[in-house]
C-alpha cells in the first residue's frame, strides 16, 4: 500500500487553522490511532510520525442528559460531544439524525429473537446514515476556511455531499464509479454541483481523490484530508440509539462495514457515553456485516488476521462496495475486543432480506441494510448471537435507491380491467 498525501505542499498550508478558540468545541486535539502521537486541530488525517489514521480527542466537561435532551431533534443535540462549535445549531448546515428507533417485533419473532430493535436512519435528509458525517465535515471545513466540499463516493456520501453543500451555499465536487444506481446519480445531481463519473472501482475513485486533495487547496474532501471530523458524526448513531433506549446500552448491535469508519465509531460513542456517566458502562458485542462479493473484513477475521487484504468489490451492494477500507484492521478490533464477530452474506441474502425487513417491518431499505439484515438472520442462524439479549440492526439507507435489487421479484399481485366483474374474477376479495 503507498503512503497517503501529507499535507505538506505549501498549497495546502495557506488554511489549516481554525480561526475561532472554540471552532472545535470540546475538541483539542488530533491523536494517532496507530501510535498516539499528536497533531493540531487541522485539515490532517495521516499521522506525522508513522502515516496511522488520527483520530479527533476531547477534553471533555461535565455533561448532563438534561442538556443533551434539551438540544434540538438533530445530530446537533449532542454539539459538546462533537468537534463542532458550540452554537453550530445555528449556521446553516443539514440537520440529519435523531431517526426512529423502531422495535421490530415482527422480524424479532421471525427470525427467533426475544428483544430487536431496527435504528432506521433512512429517514435522514438524503436518505442514509452519511448525512450524519457530511454534517460534521462541513463545520469542519468551515471553521478550516476550505470553501468546496469534495468526496468520493459509493453513492450516498455522493448524495449527502452535494445536498449539504447546496444548503451551505458552497461548491461541491463528487467523484463516483461511474456504474452507480441511476438513483444515486439523479439523487446527486439534482443539487446542482460538479458530479464527476470516473471509470473505475471506488478503489480507484478514492485513490484519485487522494492525489486531487494533496494539490488542490481550500477543498475538504469530507473522507479524506477532513476525515478525523467525518468519521466523528457516525458516534451520533451510537448516542442516538442509547438516548432512545432509555439513556442504556444495547447488548448487541450488528452494523455494516464499507470503510469501517461507522461502526468503529458507534463504538466509540457507547464508550464515550460510558466514560462521562451518561450511562451504565454495561458490556455490548459489536457485529460487522458484509456482502460476499466485498468482504475483506470478514475474511481477514474469519482466517484470525490482523492485516485485512484488498479485494475487487462484485455486489449488488454498491454503497459497502469498498476493495481497500481504511478502518478494515480497526473494525477487527473492536469486534474481536467486544466478543462480536464479522460476517458476510450473499447477494440472494440480501434481496431476500430487502424483502424479509418490508414485510416484517414496513421498512423498505436498500442493499446495504439487506446486508446488515441478512448478517442478522445468519449470526441468529450459526449461534453468533445470543438470541435472548436486547439486539440492534441499523438499518443505514433506504430501499428507493437500489429499487433494481428487488425490482423483478416483486409487481402487481395481478393486472385488471377497471370492472367490478373482472375483481371478483380475480378472486382477491
Ligand atoms: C457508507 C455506507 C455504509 C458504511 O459506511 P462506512 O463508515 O464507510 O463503513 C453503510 N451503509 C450505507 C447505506 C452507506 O452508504
Ligand atoms: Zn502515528
Amino acid at each position: 500500500m503507498s503512503a497517503p498525501t501529507l499535507y505538506h505542499s505549501p498549497a495546502t498550508t495557506v488554511t489549516g487553522a481554525a480561526t475561532r478558540p472554540d471552532a472545535f468545541g470540546n475538541a483539542v486535539v488530533l491523536r494517532c490511532r496507530a501510535c498516539a502521537a499528536e497533531q493540531q486541530l487541522g485539515p490532517y488525517y495521516a499521522c506525522m510520525e508513522c502515516f496511522g489514521p488520527l483520530e479527533v480527542a476531547y477534553d471533555f466537561p461535565a455533561i448532563t442528559r438534561e442538556q443533551i435532551a434539551s438540544g434540538p431533534p438533530n445530530i446537533w443535540r449532542y454539539r459538546d460531544l462533537l468537534p463542532v462549535r458550540p452554537d453550530i445549531a445555528g449556521i446553516p448546515n443539514t440537520e440529519p439524525g435523531y431517526t426512529r428507533l423502531l422495535k421490530a417485533d415482527n422480524l424479532a419473532r421471525e427470525l427467533g429473537l426475544k428483544s430487536l430493535w431496527v435504528k432506521d436512519d433512512s429517514g435522514n435528509p438524503t436518505h442514509s446514515f452519511k448525512d450524519r458525517v457530511v454534517a460534521v465535515a462541513l463545520a469542519a471545513a468551515r471553521e478550516l476556511g476550505l470553501t468546496v466540499l469534495a468526496c468520493p463516493s459509493t453513492g450516498n456520501l455522493a448524495n449527502a455531499t452535494a445536498a449539504a453543500a447546496a444548503r451551505a451555499g458552497i461548491r461541491s465536487v463528487v467523484l463516483i464509479p461511474e456504474d452507480l444506481e441511476r438513483a444515486k446519480i439523479v439523487n446527486t445531481a439534482v443539487y446542482g454541483g460538479t458530479l464527476i463519473a470516473v471509470k473505475g472501482t471506488y478503489d480507484d475513485v478514492n485513490k484519485l481523490a487522494s492525489e486531487i486533495a494533496g494539490e488542490e487547496a481550500g477543498w475538504a474532501f469530507v473522507n479524506v484530508n477532513v476525515r478525523p471530523y467525518y468519521s466523528e458524526g457516525s458516534k451520533t448513531l451510537g448516542y442516538e440509539i442509547a438516548e432512545q433506549l432509555g439513556w442504556r446500552l444495547p447488548e448487541q448491535i450488528v452494523i455494516p462495514v464499507a470503510s469501517g469508519s461507522q461502526l468503529t465509531k458507534v463504538d466509540k460513542g457507547f464508550t464515550e457515553l460510558g466514560s462521562l456517566g451518561l450511562v451504565e458502562p454495561t458490556a455490548y458485542r459489536v457485529f460487522g456485516a458484509q456482502a460476499a462479493g466485498c468482504a475483506p473484513v470478514a475474511a481477514a477475521f474469519r482466517d484470525g488476521h490482523d492485516v485485512v487484504r484488498p479485494v475487487k468489490p462484485d455486489t449488488i451492494a454498491k454503497s459497502l462496495a469498498i476493495g481497500n477500507p481504511a478502518d478494515g484492521p480497526y473494525v477487527l478490533d473492536t469486534c474481536r475486543r467486544t466478543g462480536g464477530t464479522v460476517e458476510q452474506v450473499s447477494d440472494d441474502e440480501i434481496r431476500a432480506a430487502i424483502l424479509l425487513l418490508a414485510r416484517t417491518e414496513g421498512i423498505f431499505t436498500e442493499t446495504a441494510g439487506g446486508t446488515t439484515i441478512a448478517t442478522l438472520k445468519k449470526l441468529v442462524e450459526t449461534g453468533q448471537l445470543d438470541p435472548d439479549a436486547d439486539t440492534v440492526a441499523i438499518n443505514t439507507g433506504d430501499g428507493l435507491k437500489t429499487l433494481d435489487a428487488v425490482g423483478d421479484r416483486v409487481g402487481p399481485t395481478v393486472t385488471i380491467g377497471a370492472s367490478y366483474a373482472e375483481f371478483t374474477a380475480a378472486g382477491l376479495a
